[in-house]
């Protein structure tokens, strides 16, 4: 527990201190908590040290978690950040608040289709592939507008912004890059006309180099909760 209280404390001095150098107000970035492969009484101690937003990347442990955290589940906000396959966006409409990982739009049609009407329309992001590997998930930059325009008009998403996981690299120079990319597409968006909010990138080894290029939520998992 006290870890836990502690990291999260690390790590919201962290993010305040990069808002600081930067010139930021410090609640321009929101923390997400990374609680992928930990147990659900590790997200509920997180929740005890007063943290509310959470992804995780397998749509099956995080259902599994909220199963085991129903007390608490209207007061959680839960963010899918893994890859979703069309065969689960049906579940992730119905128990997810937040998708991350939309880089396609067949997926998000499944997704407005199947959100229930009685839940808020669920809040997304697009996933930009900016370092263009294969293996990653994520639109190519050059398609990531067509892709928000027709994300926008489905009418049970609210499209909130763009989310991407460079490759990480030691360099702070390679990360600068590869981030002020991201940024580039997220700011192409807006200069388009979609009224984005959300610029998601930064996890616990660039989160500086994030908040530096514009980042407004940083997603992170070890420095809390240690290694996986
Ligand atoms: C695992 C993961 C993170 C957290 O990474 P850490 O390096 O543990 O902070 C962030 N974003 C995505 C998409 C992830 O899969």
């Amino acid at each position: 527990m006290a870890t836990i209280t502690n990291n999260l404390q690390l790590v919201r001095n962290r993010i305040e201190a990069a808002c600081a150098q930067t010139g930021r107000p410090a609640d321009s970035v929101r923390l997400l908590a990374v609680s992928k492969t930990f147990p659900s009484v590790t997200v509920r101690e997180a929740f005890h040290a007063g943290q509310r937003w959470f992804g995780e990347n397998y749509v099956q442990e995080a259902l599994d978690k909220m199963t085991e955290l129903t007390d608490l589940r209207e007061q959680l906000t839960l963010h899918l950040i893994g890859p979703l396959q069309s065969n689960k966006t049906r579940v992730v409409a119905e128990h997810f608040d937040w998708v991350q990982s939309v880089d396609r739009l067949k997926i998000a049609q499944r997704l407005s289709e199947q959100r229930p009407a009685h839940l808020q329309p669920l809040q997304v992001c697009i996933q930009v592939n900016t370092s263009g590997e294969d293996s990653k998930s994520g639109v190519a930059p050059g398609e990531a507008l067509a892709l928000a325009q027709a994300v926008a008009a489905l009418p049970r998403l609210q499209l909130r912004g763009v989310m991407a996981l460079p490759a990480p690299s030691p360099d702070p120079a390679v990360q600068a890059e590869a981030l002020a990319q991201v940024r580039v597409v997220f700011e192409q968006l807006r200069a388009a006309g979609l009224p984005l909010d959300v610029l998601s990138m930064g996890m616990s080894g660039d989160l500086e180099a994030a908040v530096a290029q514009g980042s407004t939520m940083v997603r992170v998992g070890t420095a809390l909760f240690g290694q996986r």
